[in-house]
């Protein structure tokens, strides 16, 4: 790239294969990480925004590499993705966070979050038997299907083969349906036509801008109209403003999600004073 020019000079191929030999790395590496206990899972609140309540928990997945430290998820889940290793992590993912979300309905009762959200790829949607990968791990775990939200985005569910009977599957178990990144796709809408669905996670891309009046604000209002005519939940993602929240609070927005309410961490503390909201 040109930022780089007069720092390196390698060739574009040759920088593309150190890109593939990185991946290929990465890719030996997370089946170690797996058998050894590298990965970890938090978890970032999903606030009510009239009352500042934790409503649920996105649980996210986190690789503490020993020399390389923290790697990000937006680097390794496409390779996790590529090389199948996704439904192995993904399957442990998933009885990760059903498990710590039975530990804290033990542990907190009613102040334990109502649900949690795991996201699902492409790859693991693609799988014959998710449904009976999910089922099972709610009846190992205890978890009652109601209590789990399955986040899927556009890309996954167009992803071929048996997707879209797979959402319906999750649903008809009583598994909620998140569209995640609601409104970065090439048919967000048609999505809403096509397969079961109960929370639209709209995208921080239009949460950016909310406070500036323009399209963003604009386009806000539209989704959360959608989301309301249809009954759906909308949680807004990637807020991280007092600004903000009360922006979205104003336009109809109920629940959101984002730095400014917490960041994903392994013991979000749900007992403590309400998250300051608007
Ligand atoms: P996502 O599902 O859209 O998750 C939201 C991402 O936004 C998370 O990044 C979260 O930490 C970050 N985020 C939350 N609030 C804010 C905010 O206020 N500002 C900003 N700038 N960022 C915020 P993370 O954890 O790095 O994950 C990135 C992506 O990696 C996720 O995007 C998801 O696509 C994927 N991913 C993460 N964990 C998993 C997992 O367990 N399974 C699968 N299949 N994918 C995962
Ligand atoms: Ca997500
Ligand atoms: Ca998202
Ligand atoms: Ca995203």
């Amino acid at each position: 790239a040109a930022k780089h020019a007069g720092v390196r000079h390698r060739s574009h191929q040759s920088e593309l294969d150190v890109v593939a030999g990185e991946q290929a790395l990465l890719a030996a590496e997370m089946r170690a990480a797996l058998d050894t206990g590298q990965f970890r899972v938090v978890y970032q609140p999903i606030v009510s925004l009239p009352d500042g309540r934790i409503v649920s928990v996105e649980a996210l997945v986190r690789w503490e590499h020993p020399t390389r430290g923290f790697v990000s998820p937006v680097e390794f889940i496409p390779v996790a993705e590529q090389n199948g290793l996704i439904v192995e992590l993904g399957a442990w993912i998933l009885r990760t966070a059903c498990a710590q979300a039975v530990m804290w309905r033990n542990e907190l009762g009613e102040a334990a979050p109502e649900r949690m959200s795991v996201n699902v790829s492409a790859r693991q949607l693609a799988e014959p038997g998710f449904a009976d990968v999910v089922a099972s791990v709610l009846a190992w775990t205890g978890l009652g299907a109601r209590h789990l939200i399955v986040e899927v985005t556009e890309t996954a569910v167009f992803g071929g083969g048996q997707t879209v009977q797979t959402v319906k599957d999750l649903h008809e178990l009583g598994v909620k349906i998140a569209l995640d990144d609601f409104g970065t796709g090439h048919s967000s809408l048609g999505l809403l036509q096509t397969i079961p669905v109960d929370v639209l996670k709209v995208d921080k891309s239009f949460v950016d801008g909310i406070t500036m009046a323009g399209r963003h604000a604009v386009i806000a209002t539209a989704l959360i109209q959608v989301s309301n005519g249809l009954g759906l939940m909308a949680v807004a993602e990637g807020v991280e403003t007092a600004e903000q929240a009360a922006e979205l609070h104003r336009l109809g927005y109920r629940l959101a999600q984002g730095y400014h309410f917490g960041r994903p961490v392994a013991e979000p503390d749900f007992t403590g004073a309400r998250v300051a909201v608007v």
